[in-house]
């Protein structure tokens, strides 16, 4: 525009000062001419032929007006063709007008060394003129281009491309603005947190890449889609009466991702203005709809993790106990069966057979302590008084295996509310444990003492200790080291302690182990 303007101006001026200094060689005919190229300018866009016309106008009019001013119209001409992508294109224009125009010039001034030392100099001053324009295009195109990219940068997510945050919240305000209806809906993708963590970064990245994907499918339509932040995204839209499509939508969008992308999503979605009346209110709206989701799956899934976590629990209880129960029966069948080849005379095995049912009986026996009731004989009780039945019990064992039992008690009686028979079982099992570690004169340190509201008992032998790798086992049934021991007693006392709400623990080094039962202690003297 300003390049047409310019060359009216020069076309009206040149004609002008061409008359006035009576250089013209007709001045009718420089009106004519001048008249025609200013035509040629309102019309060039509509007839772009008319520009090849407009330099034979050119010629003709420099020539008439005689006046070597009309070098600024050729330069115009050499700027309107200018275009960035060709520039050896409008080299050439820009070469082809120069020489037009001083092959004019000559036609009309001296031929001296000096007029042809100019012709060269104008050529030269096209070419340069072009290459500047071309120059400051191109700086000129590369900001443009470095400025869209930083505001993209600055308001897109990168992975997805998708809105980032800030963005998505600053336009869903302005798209709020113009009070139509509109549907927001959060979603959230659930499992991918976990997925990150087992499959690395790239299978996350690579999931929340086509979830934009998917969405940008589904939601063809919406007005904004954002990553709202780690592995949620946002979606606006219009929702005139169209509320049901929306809920379709959603219901193929829930369908779709374990298909497609092996992940489940959640979402949140309400409505403006009908359920919110302004962004925030929406916002908050959705978010908690979304969360509600949400937790309805968590619970889901841990009762379904709880549920399966027992039968594990169970089936590993049958499992170990039928292994325990057949190794005692095989032995006690291939002796039934050398009886009978024999007239049935068990009397050399009797011992044996004995000795095996025994064992039957004794794991049958102890492993019923899982299942009875746990609430039966519970009492407030001093622990003082069970521990020193206990260490009675044990003084014979003690005194036949070589081992010493000693004690320090706490003076003041701790109180706990337990079922006696049951503690004191805990205390023998852990005893004896004790007692089978140490090899021979061993010393068993048995403390009692009160720290706050608890009370705790330990146990702690000179034995050799329990190896690293045992530690996270020895809890579990059927964990044993000894040849004949049942690997139950362990598991016992954990659920023993379990049920009177206390902790279990333990130390242990080459030097000795320590058990440690902490129980919750009753103030006062008990009912
Ligand atoms: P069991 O005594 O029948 O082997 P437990 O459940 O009582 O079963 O103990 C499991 C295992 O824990 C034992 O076999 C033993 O290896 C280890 N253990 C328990 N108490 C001690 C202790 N005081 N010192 C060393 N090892 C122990
Ligand atoms: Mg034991």
């Amino acid at each position: 525009m300003i390049l047409r303007i310019a060359f009216g101006f020069f076309v009206v001026f040149i004609l002008i000062s061409s008359v006035l200094m009576q250089k013209t060689v007709s001045v009718n005919l420089l009106i004519l001419l001048g008249s025609c190229l200013l035509l040629s300018i309102l019309f060039e866009n509509r007839i772009p032929r008319i520009r090849v016309l407009q330099i034979a106008l050119l010629g003709i009019f420099h020539w008439v007006s005689h006046l070597n001013w009309c070098i600024d119209l050729y330069l115009l001409l050499t700027a309107k063709t200018y275009q960035t992508r060709k520039v050896g294109r409008t080299v050439a224009v820009s070469v082809f007008l120069a020489l037009l125009y001083s092959s004019i010039r000559l036609s009309y001034s001296e031929h001296t060394l000096y007029t042809f030392l100019v012709t060269l100099f104008d050529l030269l001053g096209f070419v340069i003129i072009v290459l500047m324009v071309h120059y400051f295009q191109t700086a000129k195109r590369e900001k443009q281009l470095l400025q869209q990219e930083n505001t993209h940068l600055a308001t897109h997510d990168l992975l997805t491309e998708l809105l980032n945050f800030q963005e998505f919240h600053k336009q869903l305000q302005q798209l709020l603005k113009r009070k139509k209806r509109v549907a927001l809906l959060l979603i959230d993708c659930i499992d991918l947190k976990s997925m990150n963590n087992e499959q690395g970064f790239e299978s996350g990245d690579r999931i929340l890449k086509k979830t934009a994907e998917v969405l940008q499918q589904i939601f063809h339509d919406a007005r904004l889609l954002a990553r709202y932040g780690g592995d949620k995204f946002a979606v606006a839209l219009y929702a005139e009466d169209t509320s049901n499509q929306i809920q379709n939508r959603i219901e193929l969008l829930v369908n779709e991702f374990p298909k497609k992308l092996q992940i489940e999503i959640t979402y949140g979605y309400a409505v403006y203005p009908d359920e919110g009346e302004s962004k925030d209110e929406l916002l908050l709206l959705t978010e908690e709809r979304l969360f509600t989701m949400k937790r309805e799956i968590w619970l889901r899934r841990e009762e379904h993790m709880l549920r399966s976590e027992k039968l594990r629990l169970i089936g590993e209880l049958a499992a170990g106990m039928a292994h325990e129960i057949r190794n005692p029966l095989t032995t006690v069948r291939g002796f039934l069966q050398i009886a009978k080849e024999k007239n049935y005379n068990i009397e050399p095995w009797y011992e044996v057979i004995m000795g095996e049912i025994t064992r039957i009986s004794e794991l049958t026996g102890e492993f019923l302590q899982f299942s009875k009731p746990h609430v039966s004989n519970f009492k407030v009780q001093p622990l003082q008084e069970c521990i020193q039945r206990v260490i009675d019990l044990m003084k014979s064992e003690a005194v036949l295996l070589g081992h010493q039992i000693e004690h320090e008690f706490e003076l003041d009686p701790i109180y706990i509310l337990m079922d006696r028979d049951k503690i004191v079982q805990l205390l023998i099992n852990l005893i004896k444990n004790a007692f089978e570690a140490m090899e021979e004169n061993g010393v068993v340190f048995i403390r009692l003492y009160r720290v706050g509201s608890l009370g705790t008992i330990e146990i702690q032998d000179t034995g050799p200790g329990i190896p690293q790798e045992h530690l996270d086992q020895i809890f579990h049934p059927f964990f044993t080291t000894k040849k004949t021991g049942t690997g139950l007693g362990l598991s016992i006392c954990h659920k023993i302690v379990q049920d009177h709400g206390g902790t279990i623990d333990l130390e242990s080094s080459p030097k000795g182990t320590t058990f440690r039962v902490t129980c919750p202690a009753v103030h006062g003297s008990g009912m």
